[in-house]
């Protein structure tokens, strides 16, 4: 008995911080509107701690973005599910992302797709956001350094394109290779100031455009 008391006094860290989860997706996910249940599954899945610097992981879960490096952020849990839902992507798809970051929103959609690539434009952080997923055990993503305004082609059609930086508009070559059918997440704005997220979808070769929320993202920086 005075075991088991020990034992449940003291979880593991990494059942508190599961836990810590558990409760994110419902507080900040459930409860304010995200229905989509792979999208709830993932992020009740994958571990966003290990995706944050070591002196910020007890802020893991809180309802916010969180420095990870080189100027750059990894975004709000309720907007990257937010995004991640309004793509709304299916197990066959395939998906681009553009601003790898940390890795945890290609990971939130490796959960759910067949196939992801991802483009980051800081050398280190796409060194560092692949190693990451390698060693979590992602088979199914794809991580390359490089500009994504050029997208990336030889991969295309894709399903679904997740931009996660600030642009001040949607690069043409993004618009190109997404399939028919496909839907396109981005923000636009001029940075440092609020911007629209708009959904693009491609529906019999032509652009349908929704305006979704505002949102303030690190901006799309150009090679
Ligand atoms: N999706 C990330 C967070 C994105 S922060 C995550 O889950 O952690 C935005 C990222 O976009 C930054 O890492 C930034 O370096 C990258 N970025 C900015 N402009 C880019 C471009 N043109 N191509 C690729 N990545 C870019």
């Amino acid at each position: 008995m005075k075991a088991d008391f020990m034992t449940n006094s003291f979880p593991p860290q990494e059942k508190k911080f599961e836990s810590e989860r558990i409760n994110m997706v419902t507080v900040q996910i459930l409860d304010r509107g995200i229905t989509d249940t792979a999208v709830l599954r993932s992020m009740r899945k994958v571990p966003r701690h290990l995706f944050i610097p070591k002196e910020y992981q007890k802020l893991a879960y809180d309802d916010g973005p969180l420095p990870i490096g080189y100027g750059q952020t990894i975004s709000q849990p309720y907007i990257v599910a937010y995004m991640t839902e309004a793509v709304k992507p299916m197990s066959d798809n395939i998906a681009l992302e553009v601003g790898t970051g940390s890795g945890y929103q290609a990971a939130i959609l490796a959960e759910i797709v067949k196939e992801v690539y991802s483009v980051e434009i800081v050398p280190e952080l796409a060194k560092e956001s692949a190693e990451r997923l390698s060693k979590l055990g992602y088979k199914n993503v794809t991580i390359r350094f490089g500009d994504g305004y050029k997208g990336w082609k030889e991969h295309s059609p894709f399903d679904v394109i997740m931009v996660t930086a600030a642009a001040e508009q949607i690069p043409q070559p993004l618009i190109e290779q997404l399939a028919e059918n496909g839907r396109l997440v981005i923000p636009i704005g001029a940075p440092e100031e609020v911007q629209e997220l708009i959904l693009l979808e491609k529906k019999n070769g032509r652009i349908e455009k929704h305006r979704l929320t505002f949102v303030r993202f690190v901006p799309f920086k150009r090679l």
